[in-house]
């Protein structure tokens, strides 16, 4: 299969400034307001206007990226949009109806609809559901209306409030500056204080769902560490939603859990987003310390040591299959594959992929995403037909790739490890703010160093990932590991 293009590359992260909620933001309400104006480009005091009164608007825009206003602190943006509209009277309604229409035509056709459709073959008549699915959605992208509407409708009036006083030289004029600062700039100072001091109230109040974070590093062993596995064989199935999984027709998957051990508690870090989970899970430590703290990668690259570190610490080679975005956090140790691609036909690449670099490069550690499951999320929503047909399709492309591996003998001293990296929300398969369905993900180890038949239902972190695999591996922790070691799933060591 194709790798990802350098082209590619560049296209996922520019995509990326408009998929994520954060950069959209800024970038969608200055594109609806000149457009709004496009015909006064070439006026006399266009641009000034255009710019003094973006200086004002300034301070919403940085507090509207400063905070997340995640799940239901969203409702709470309605008001502050309400005081808006009473303070300052709304003008330009074609200006608010653009930016309306903008939106949902960039949401539900251009991404929902064209780009899918381009991108993985999904049907032109995407937007019949997609709308539905952008209305209920709660993940920190563009697509999560009941957020983007009120932050976006807010700017706005505050931008263009000021705009036309300026245009119409309402601005201050000589000498009458601190009477024109009382009227204009005093109340809106106020506002805007009022606005942070809000915001600030409701994050450190509402926002009660992050993952504890409070690990020391993982202990280092008195001995120094000896493999139990020749290899390891991690499969993340991007974006499997744990309950969903159990309603799935996934027999070998279902098979695998029965006979080795199961994580019931397995928790992913926050934001659930798959860049952050990946470099979480394969660094063994937190957001906060690796420094990806979302799919937006501004500064490449991870800032601690990762399990491909450890391996090769130990003269041990690990490698990541995966999409393109995984290369902003862990480089050349990814093997890229392309996301443009059918999405009937990615898995069953990507595993052909997951052989060619099993028989060509023979590594110790081989991790390979699944991306249908997740796509299908995104695309066409969690709580459809389509998401379990995927769920089905994923377990029998690992069949196959288990039995090809065990047929070259790969196995005989290997450990399967089996694991969404988040679960998805209802929506556009949203996740990231951990709402309903993405917090546990589905957990479980198979094969002779493991236990049979276990169940463990104390709460774990998917940060144990990395020190799990170094563990098996006989190579030392990464620096910052700070997981447990799933100890519980292995048979007595000693033997
Ligand atoms: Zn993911």
């Amino acid at each position: 299969m194709k790798h990802a293009s350098p082209f590619e590359i560049v296209a996922a992260r520019c995509w990326n400034m408009l998929n994520e909620g954060k950069p959209f933001t800024p970038i969608f309400v200055t594109g609806v307001f000149l457009l709004f104006r496009v015909g006064s480009w070439s006026d006399a005091g266009f641009w000034s206007a255009t710019g003094l009164s973006l200086l004002l608007a300034l301070p919403i825009l940085v507090l509207y990226y400063w905070f997340d206003f995640p799940l239901l602190l969203r409702n709470y943006l309605w008001f502050p949009l309400l005081a808006g509209v009473l303070l300052w009277e709304p003008q330009n309604y074609g200006l608010y109806a653009l930016a309306l229409g903008l939106f949902f035509f960039f949401t539900v056709y251009f991404w929902g609809t064209f780009y899918y459709h381009l991108r993985i073959g999904t049907s032109w008549w995407n937007f019949k559901r997609f709308w539905k699915l952008v209305l209920k959605n709660s993940d920190s992208t563009s697509g999560n209306a009941q957020e983007q509407m009120p932050k976006f409708l807010l700017i706005l009036l505050i931008w263009n409030h000021f705009y036309r006083l300026f245009e119409s030289g309402g601005g201050p004029g000589e000498g009458a500056f601190s009477e024109w600062a009382q009227e204009h700039l005093l109340p809106y100072g106020l506002f805007v204080a009022a606005l942070w001091l809000y915001s600030y109230i409701l994050h450190a109040n509402l926002f009660d769902w992050k993952p504890a974070e409070n690990a020391p590093l993982t202990p280092k062993p008195a001995t120094p560490p000896q493999a139990i596995n020749e290899k390891v064989i991690v499969i993340v199935i991007d974006g499997m939603r744990k309950e969903r999984f159990e309603e799935a027709d996934a027999p070998f998957l279902k098979r695998l859990r029965a006979e080795g051990t199961e994580y019931t508690q397995m928790e992913t870090v926050y934001p659930a987003r798959t860049v952050v989970c990946f470099s979480s899970m394969f660094t063994g430590t937190y957001p906060r310390e690796h420094g990806i703290r979302s799919n937006m990668v501004w500064k490449l690259g991870i800032k601690v040591e990762s399990i491909f570190d450890s391996l090769r610490k130990v003269g041990k080679k690990g490698r990541l299959l995966g999409i393109a975005h995984l290369i902003d956090s862990m480089g050349d140790d990814v093997e890229s594959v392309t996301a443009v691609m059918h999405n009937d036909v990615a898995d069953r690449n990507i595993i052909e992929r997951a052989k060619r670099i099993m028989a060509e490069q023979n590594p110790d550690l081989l991790v390979a995403q699944l991306i249908g499951v997740d796509q299908t999320g995104h695309s066409q929503g969690v709580l459809y037909d389509e998401y379990l047909q995927k769920i089905a399709g994923a377990d029998r492309l690992i069949e196959h790739f288990v039995q090809w591996m065990e047929e070259r003998g790969m196995l005989r001293n290997a450990t399967l490890i089996l694991c969404a990296d988040h679960g998805q929300a209802d929506g556009i398969g949203g996740h990231g703010h951990l709402d309903e369905g993405e917090r546990f993900v589905p957990f479980f180890l198979h094969g002779p160093a493991v236990r049979q038949g276990v169940r463990i239902d104390e709460k774990t972190s998917l940060i144990s990932m990395a020190p799990t695999l170094a563990h098996l591996l006989g190579a030392p922790f990464p620096s910052h590991s700070r997981g447990t070691v799933l100890s519980a799933a292995l048979h007595d060591e000693k033997r």
